[in-house]
Order: C-alpha cells, then structure tokens, then sequence
C-alpha cells in the first residue's frame, strides 16, 4: 500500500467533477494522473489524503460519484467529515495538466 499526497487539481464544469490530480509521495516530484488511475488505486489499496496549508491536518480522499441529476460522474472528493480547509476543490489547479 502506498500513500500519496494530493498537491493540485484540475476540475471541469458544471459540477466542479475532479478530473485529473497531481500526486506527490515522499520526495518524488508532484505527477499529474486522472482520476481514473486515482480510483483504480484507491480500489487497490492505495491511500490518497490532502494537507491543509495553514494547519497541516490531512483528510482521506475517497470514490465518489456525483450525485447531480442524471450525472453519476465517476470522481473523487476528501472524506465527508473533512473540514473545507482540506477539501480537493479549495486546491488550486495544477500547472502542467497533461495526465499519465
Ligand atoms: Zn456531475
């Protein structure tokens, strides 16, 4: 099982679904994956959380489906009980957002 830091996001409209993330673990530079590797990870074992900047807490990222009308979009989001500091959308988009 590996943990991976979510540092950025790239989001697309209208319901603000994560598309794509980049991911950072230990000291390796930040990779941009879309959220389908994401998922598959997830489903594998594979940890995902966000760092609040200001306080340092983190929150657990999960599988998510959007819950809009008719959408059902398979994304992501930080666990219910984060607080906002935390949360995946509060991120800012990351610069390169060329997923692998
Ligand atoms: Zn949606």
């Amino acid at each position: 099982m590996t943990n991976y830091e979510i540092v950025c996001v790239n989001a697309e409209k209208p319901h603000d679904h994560i598309i794509s993330v980049g991911t950072k673990r230990d000291d390796e530079p930040v990779k941009v994956r879309s959220v389908k590797w994401v998922r598959r990870a997830i489903k594998n074992g594979d940890g995902f959380y966000t760092r609040s900047p200001k306080t340092q807490k983190t929150a657990e990222v999960e599988r998510y489906e959007c819950e809009e009308a008719n959408c059902g979009f398979k994304t992501i989001r930080s666990a219910a009980d984060a607080t906002r500091k935390n949360n995946l959308n509060g991120l800012d988009p990351c610069e390169d957002s060329a997923a692998t």
